[in-house]
Parts: C-alpha cells; structure tokens; sequence
C-alpha cells in the first residue's frame, strides 16, 4: 500500500477514534468536490471489522443517503455479501477513496483522490483490518499504483507493509454493465471469505 503522507495541515494521527474522524470529515473542504454534494459519506460497518472494502466514491443514491454503496452496486454487493455468509454491519467496514460524490458519477481526479485519502488512511488504521478488499480500479490505482489495471491485478493476493492482505477485484457497477464479471468476483469473494475464517481461526 502506498505510503502514508500526512501533510502538516491535515495530521490526523491524533485523532483515535472513527466518530470523531467523522466528525471532522463532515466539515471538510479540502477539494472542490464538497461543493457540488449533499454531504460527506464517510463510511459505514463494523467498526472493529477484520475485513474492509474499499471503493470509489458516493454515487447519487449515496449522496442522498449519506451512506456507501446504497444504490444498484451496493444492492449488489449486499448479495456477494450474503452469498459468503457476510453482513455489512457485522463482518465489514465499507468506505470510499474519495467521500463526496463526484459530479456525474465521474472517476475522482488525481487531485481530488490525494486531497481525500489521509481520511481513509486513518479510517484504515483505526478499523485495523487485517483484509481489504479493492473494489475497482480507483481503488488499486490510489491505494496500490497509479498504472496499475484491475483486469490483471485482480484475484490475486498483495500484502501490505504492515502485513494487511489486500484482494483487489471488480467494482460491483461494472457487473452492473458485464455480467460476464460476476464469476470471477465470486472467486474472488470466495478466496476473501477462505481467508477471514483462517484469520478468525488464528486469533
Ligand atoms: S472529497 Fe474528501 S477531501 Fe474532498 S471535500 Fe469531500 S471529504 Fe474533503
């Protein structure tokens, strides 16, 4: 995982817990993005989850809601959930690279994507999971490598510096648009579940 750069005026080491990270997210303007959303979505789960999911940002359906994955993905992902006998708010903690939705449900900019993440790397530490999950490429790209592509990094195991297991696999609206991506997402869910209940079993 990249490394964590805090710059000076945006250190949020001090801050330790994710309800007071919350509290502060709410008040962000630190790109343009805030300007054209209803709200910041700061994420949602269990909060001492071992697993974390990572996506791209609110849609229009988050937006509204103030929630992650809410809309048509997010019903969908619920299901690969459930097909692994996961839940949410039990197993995972569920946040976005970038928490205020993008106009048009574009891609966030590079910019926008820096200007956003020291919120989702405390997010990260302060949840501690020891598997994430990379939904999409917006994800692999700001969390991994700039150039790196889903289709081939998918499926496959990456470890972070901390030990963190990391499986980056398909965003649940591209199944929305190829369906010819849902089995290999299955595998992938499959392999994450595999993993979780070694990890319970472990500790
Ligand atoms: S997208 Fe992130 S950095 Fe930009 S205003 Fe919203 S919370 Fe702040």
């Amino acid at each position: 995982m990249n490394k964590v750069i805090y710059d000076k005026d945006h250190d949020l080491s001090s801050i330790n817990t994710l309800a007071e990270l919350h509290s502060l997210a709410r008040d962000c303007r630190r790109c343009g993005l805030r300007s054209g959303c209803s709200g910041v979505v700061f994420g949602e789960g269990n909060p001492e989850a071992r697993l974390m999911l990572i996506g791209e940002g609110p849609g229009g359906d988050e937006d509204r809601q103030g929630r992650p994955f809410v809309g048509k993905a997010g019903q969908l992902l619920d299901k690969i959930l459930a097909a692994v006998n996961m839940e949410r708010f039990t197993h995972v903690y569920i946040a976005n690279v970038v928490k205020c939705r993008p106009p048009g449900n574009r891609a966030p900019q590079t910019d926008e994507a820096a200007a956003c993440l020291p919120w989702l790397y405390r997010q990260i530490e302060l949840v501690s999971p020891r598997i994430i999950v990379l939904l999409g490429s917006t994800a692999l790209q700001n969390l991994i490598e700039p150039g790196a592509r889903i289709t081939v990094m998918r499926g496959k195991w990456l470890v972070s510096k901390s030990g963190i297991k990391i499986m980056p696999t398909f965003h649940p609206a591209a199944l929305l648009r190829d369906t010819s991506k849902k089995r290999p997402v299955w595998e992938d869910f499959q392999k994450v579940r595999d993993e979780y209940l070694r990890e319970q079993r472990q500790h």
